[in-house]
């Protein structure tokens, strides 16, 4: 294939094949880019792949795909067709044995609530600062978009169980687009003027594919060309000369002379890969930053649907489990006819128990909720279960974390042919289609440039 004049004879160099690698790789090659992409694990789609157990498919947590950028999704319906299906699955928060739709909907929290909570929550929202866009931290924002009433009753809570952090520890950001227009003025016109569909609006309709999440990563990879992607090729080290990376070696052992490179591996890594090494207080600064990891429990069901929703979200503490999501919601091929499947998720910190704690006890834990809740009569209707580890699920948007992330993304800008891209790589709260489309971009800069773009 025709190759670009800033890469010569060599390829543009990926680093992973998840969702931001393989849509590089796939925009690259429309661009007339050669490409490698060189990827850790033995199947591409990172944190987005859909996994099966027996006759069930499941996500590697709950993913829809947001409708938000017009050329992503038409690229992506060209590349799914039908298989590409609009959903509408309502999500809700399991509340003292009440289901209450989320986002939060004025109608729905009337008919809900008991009266006296209804009475705080309405004169708090009479009497609360409005000023929700300059919070320093999640708590000041939910406080301040919510009232505390709402904000402890079904964000803080869930927020810091989620994160393993303090509310006021974290960036107003963690809360990404799930928050946007929840404001007061949002909230009452809802109340006030008749707008009943607000949450299905905003989080009950979105895009998701026949055979799982994952199909959009193996979509890609048949598109760009499976043949331009080396699976079980762990990058461990990244040599340079201080202003070009040189090579970069491939499980330990194979050097490789590289142009152009866009890394889409956690930020952190990156710096830590470095040979030579970047200043010790870079390498700190990398350190103090941390992700969040994730462990599923997946459970075959013997009935048809266990909930109507696409998430049911569990905001109490005393349940270890922040959400449970029932791919069948989302497309019915995930199941044989009348079986279903559900997994939790359950958001852990590496050091601790819940990470290091059997699968048989997480399960039996999972089992206790669901019973608990009145979802299952116990564990007789379980057919399959799995049990998975998601490292590095979620950057960590602690306060001050995106001043560090900055910092050290600039010192990385004097390494002229890297560039970086992706959720973890840039340590933001991206989703899927803001990573294909800055590959879109990305892509067309280096095709157009000579020399690799900054
Ligand atoms: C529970 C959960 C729910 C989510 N829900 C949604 C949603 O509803 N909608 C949405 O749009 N997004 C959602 N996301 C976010 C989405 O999954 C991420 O934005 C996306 O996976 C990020 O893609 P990426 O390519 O940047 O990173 P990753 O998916 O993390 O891919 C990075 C790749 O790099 C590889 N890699 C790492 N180290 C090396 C190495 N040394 N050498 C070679 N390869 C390496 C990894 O194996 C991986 O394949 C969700 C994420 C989680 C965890």
């Amino acid at each position: 294939m025709s190759t670009n004049t800033d890469v010569g004879d060599t390829p543009l160099t990926v680093l992973g094949a998840g969702p931001a690698g393989l849509a590089t790789g796939l925009y690259a090659r429309r661009q007339g880019l050669d490409v490698r992409l060189f990827e850790a694990a033995d199947a591409v789609g990172g944190n987005a792949r859909t996994l099966q157990l027996g006759p069930f498919r499941y996500d590697t947590g709950a993913h829809r795909f947001h409708d938000k950028d017009e050329a992503v999704t038409a690229d992506l319906k060209a590349l799914l067709g039908d298989d590409l299906r609009r959903v509408d699955a309502p999500s809700q928060i399991c509340w003292r044995g009440r289901r209450i739709d989320f986002p939060l909907a004025p109608y729905d929290l009337l008919r809900k609530l008991p009266l006296s909570l209804l009475a705080r929550i309405a004169r708090e929202q009479l009497s609360i600062p409005r000023v929700s866009n300059n919070a320093d931290d999640f708590e000041e924002m939910a406080l301040q978009s919510y009232g505390p009433t709402l904000a402890r009753l079904f964000l803080l809570n869930y927020t810091e169980k989620l994160w393993g952090t303090d509310a006021d520890q974290l960036s107003p950001r963690v809360a990404g687009d799930r928050l946007e227009g929840l404001d007061l003025k949002t909230f009452l016109l809802e109340a006030f003027g008749g707008t009943k569909d607000k949450a299905r609006h905003l989080d009950g309709s979105f895009y998701y594919p026949r055979h799982g999440y994952g199909q959009i990563a193996e979509a890609t990879a048949d598109a760009l060309g499976r043949e331009h992607i080396r699976t079980g090729a762990r990058i461990t080290t990244l040599s340079h000369d201080g202003t070009r990376i040189r090579r970069v070696t491939v499980n330990d052992a194979e050097p490789t002379g590289v142009e152009t490179v866009v890394s889409t591996l956690p930020l952190t890594l990156v710096l830590r890969l470095l040979d030579p090494p970047p200043p010790e207080e870079l390498q700190a600064l990398a350190q103090s930053m941390r992700f969040r990891h994730l462990r599923l429990v997946v459970l075959g069901l013997d009935r048809p649907r266990l909930t109507p929703n696409a998430s049911l979200y569990f905001p109490d503490r005393s349940i270890p489990f922040t959400r449970l999501y029932e791919p069948t919601n989302r497309s019915p091929d995930m199941a044989p006819d009348d079986q279903t499947v559900v997994v939790l998720e359950r958001p852990c910190h590496p050091e601790t128990e819940a990470w290091t704690q059997s699968d048989a006890a997480l399960r039996a834990s999972a089992v206790d909720v669901l019973t608990e809740q009145g979802l299952i009569d116990g564990a007789d209707e379980i057919v399959a279960v799995d049990h998975r580890a998601v490292p590095f699920a979620y950057p960590i948007l602690e306060v001050g974390a995106e001043a560090k992330a900055e910092r050290l993304t600039t010192y990385l800008q004097r390494f002229e042919n890297l560039h970086l891209l992706g959720r973890s790589a840039k340590f933001t709260y991206t989703h899927v289609h803001n990573l294909y489309a800055r590959a879109r971009t990305l892509t067309e800069e280096l095709a157009s440039h000579p020399e690799p773009v900054g």
